[in-house]
């Protein structure tokens, strides 16, 4: 995918500052929609997002209003000068978006892991000249995610953006869907001219972490945000606990630390050189260390071989997980880092002792 001019549309947008799109979760009335609009107007905010097809977990919550609501948005558009963005996730929804002049159409984190779903939006809205932001599918599977990506592009959109929103987990956590940054670095990587949103709400699933997780994402030189907000939080009809008043978004705007792309000053680039190099020379040693380490997890191999021994040794593993959990702390490494850590090396051992235990 040549993705040479993608962020053309983001310029032309947000030139200032990074984009920001906000609005409720839901439409769920126009007085609603209303005040919540006229609560943004602000340089700093260029998109008001509802949701007017809302894809519920559950049957029976509220599933948006549908075509009801398009007129509310327009209104807004001509009130305010905000352009106006919704969710589309499916053909006819496209239709729709189209007749009412949607300015910005955003495919869902549930209708991306949908190939299906997602070539039927991208045939109907071909040609269209839209901007398109394509979330991350719920399941952390990045090709998935370049797939939808690659779908708009191959029917000529040319307007196009990513929005990082978390990946489901099995496991309870701190966020309701879990960042996994590496994976949306790696597709920033990959396409650094298709511009890279951040949903804090869908992230965190709380009010009280947006900011922070939006503070992160400025430092890793996101370009935007989708942050849902509500004129009266509390009352929403959906999402409510992670949805802010326009208030609280202006201040949460306010503290965000904008830091710069380059350092300018020469002493300071000195300084961050010799860093960098202590930082390779270290990454270097790490690798000498951990293949040190392999050669040795190999002879055991060996050992194990010679005397039909299982490869995995469990009262071992934990032994060695909980002396390095308990170093770690002692070193200022948190309990996650270890684990996660020693998981990698610990599969990356059984995996070379495998390959040896099953060589004739
Ligand atoms: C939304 O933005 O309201 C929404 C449904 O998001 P996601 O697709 O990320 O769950
Ligand atoms: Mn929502």
């Amino acid at each position: 995918m040549k993705t040479k001019k993608l962020n053309s549309w983001l310029e032309t947008i947000a030139p200032e500052y990074p984009l920001m799109i906000a609005g409720p979760c839901s439409a769920e009335t126009e007085t609603q929609v209303m005040e919540t609009a006229k609560g943004l107007i602000d340089k700093r905010v260029q998109v008001f997002r509802a949701g007017v097809w809302k894809p519920r977990t559950r049957p029976g919550n509220f599933e948006g209003h549908g075509e009801k609501a398009l007129p509310w948005l327009q209104k807004v558009k001509n009130e305010t000068g905000l352009k106006i963005a919704i969710e589309i996730a499916n053909a006819q929804h496209a239709e729709l978006a189209l007749k009412y002049d949607i300015d910005v159409l955003w495919i869902g984190a549930r209708t991306s892991v949908n190939p299906f779903a997602v070539q039927e939006i991208a045939d109907a809205i071909r040609g269209s000249g839209k901007i398109i932001l394509i979330k991350n599918p719920v399941n952390p599977d990045l090709s998935l995610w370049i797939g939808a990506v690659e779908r708009f592009h191959q029917v000529g959109m040319s307007d196009i953006g990513v929005i990082h929103r978390g990946f489901s987990s099995f496991r309870p956590g701190a966020y309701r869907n879990e960042p996994n940054w590496q994976i949306a670095l790696d597709f920033k990587n990959r396409f650094p001219n298709i511009p890279m949103i951040l949903d804090p709400s869908h992230i965190c699933g709380r009010r009280d972490c947006i900011y922070d997780t939006a503070q992160t994402g400025l430092d890793l030189q996101y370009q935007g945000f989708m942050i849902e907000t509500h004129i009266r939080p509390d009352e929403a009809w959906s999402d409510a606990k992670q949805q802010v008043t326009p208030k609280r978004l202006l201040e949460i705007i306010d503290k965000l630390c904008l830091r710069k792309k380059q350092f300018a000053d020469p002493e300071l680039l000195d300084k961050l050189s010799f860093y960098r190099q202590q930082i390779n020379r270290l990454d270097d040693e790490l690798i000498e260390l951990l293949s040190e380490r392999m050669k040795v997890a190999e002879k055991i191999g060996h050992i194990k071989k010679q005397k039909s021994v299982a490869v995995l040794q469990t009262d071992r593993w934990k032994e060695i997980l909980q002396k390095a959990i308990e170093k770690g702390k002692n070193s200022g490494l948190s309990e996650k880092f270890i684990n996660r850590l020693f998981k990698a090396i610990h599969q990356e051992s059984i995996d070379k002792q495998e390959r040896i235990l099953k060589k004739n």
